[in-house]
């Protein structure tokens, strides 16, 4: 058996999930005609308040046409130096919509309202890239899983109301923050000008992410979907999956918190690590002592069957899921312990 921790991408449809997907309804979605991608899409919009969703095979694509819909080439976006659209979208900001990443200097992924503010261009200094978005995560990946204060989010929306930008939320897990904080998707809808979500990491999918937003911008998310190559056709068996998903796997994520904390208190009691990041979500990222080699570290935890992940600079990292089961769980903390 294996217990794979590095990511919560690696799950597999459950048989539930299998069975809505082949009894479910489609048509050619490229033609608007595929009754389980109207509906998944929205379901979507109206649990954010917003007009419209639009179905996408990656989270990735989903943000990048996010981008594209906010911004012109040679324009800026402010995000965190950890962002998922700077480090792990293969440059697709510049690639796809000609445009630079100001980075914050935050924490864990995150950053305030006054240095959001600091970031922006000056709009009549013709010198500098026009400032046009703002774009937040969460929760953060290459942050450990952390999620925003709500209350800092409202102030950063009142930074683009008053310099008019863009406000973009990459919200790949999304919702295990909403598990974590009891928050509501509506709340988020509020917010922001666009969101992406995600079906295929905490819910469980084998693919598919979802942008939702107001009609004046998804008017046009349709075409640059189409542009990036992401129009499918009877691709509502994959969303009859997210429509699974949303109803049985969503309260769960709450399991995937506690094992991840309990994963991560076993961890800070381990001489070869030198710390262990706060877990608010699925995710832990901890540090190794700098005489342990991290892919000996990573090697050892093979040999006993546990798959995780080198995030770079002597970082590891574990992600709990679907998939990771009780029995895994026992497992793990008791082969931790005496590592
Ligand atoms: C996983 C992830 C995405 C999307 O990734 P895909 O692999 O393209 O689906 C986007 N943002 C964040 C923060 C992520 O963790």
């Amino acid at each position: 058996m294996i217990i794979d921790l590095r990511s919560d991408t690696v799950t597999k449809p459950t048989k539930g999930m299998l069975d809505a997907m082949i009894t479910t309804q489609v048509g050619d979605d490229v033609y608007k005609e595929d009754p389980t991608v109207n509906a998944l899409e929205m379901r979507l919009a109206k649990m954010f308040g917003k007009d419209e969703a639009l179905f996408f095979p990656t989270g990735s694509m989903a943000n990048q046409a996010a981008l594209k819909l906010h911004t012109n080439p040679g324009e800026q976006v402010i995000c965190d130096k950890y962002a998922h659209i700077y480090n792990y979208e293969g440059g697709g900001a510049s690639f796809n919509s000609g445009i630079s990443c100001k980075l914050i200097d935050g924490h864990r992924g995150m950053f305030t309202a006054e240095q959001a503010e600091a970031s922006i261009n000056p709009p009549d200094f013709y010198h500098s890239p026009l400032t046009s978005l703002i774009a937040i995560e969460n929760t953060t990946n290459k942050g450990g899983g952390a999620y925003w204060d709500f209350e800092a989010l409202t102030r950063i929306k009142e930074v683009t109301d008053k310099h008019n930008l863009g406000y973009h939320l990459d919200g790949a897990r999304l919702w295990n923050a909403l598990v974590a904080t009891n928050e509501t998707p509506k709340q988020y809808g509020e917010l922001f000008d666009t969101i992406s979500v995600c079906l295929s990491k905490g819910l469980g999918c084998p693919m598919g992410s979802v942008l939702i937003g107001n009609k004046e911008l998804m008017q046009k998310a349709v075409r640059v979907r189409k542009i990036l190559g992401g129009g499918m056709r009877q691709i509502g068996y994959m969303a009859a999956c997210g429509m699974y998903a949303l109803d049985n796997h969503l309260s769960r994520l709450e399991e995937d918190h506690k094992k991840a904390k309990a994963i991560a208190e076993t961890l800070s009691k381990l001489s070869k690590i030198k710390h262990v990041e706060p877990v608010d979500t699925n995710i832990i990222i901890f540090e190794l002592n700098d005489d342990v080699n991290e892919l000996e570290f990573i090697n050892k935890l093979k040999e006993k069957h546990i798959y995780i992940i080198g995030m770079g600079s002597n970082k590891l990292r574990m992600v709990t899921h679907l998939d990771y089961t009780d029995n895994m769980h026992e497992m793990v903390l008791s082969i931790l312990k005496d590592f």
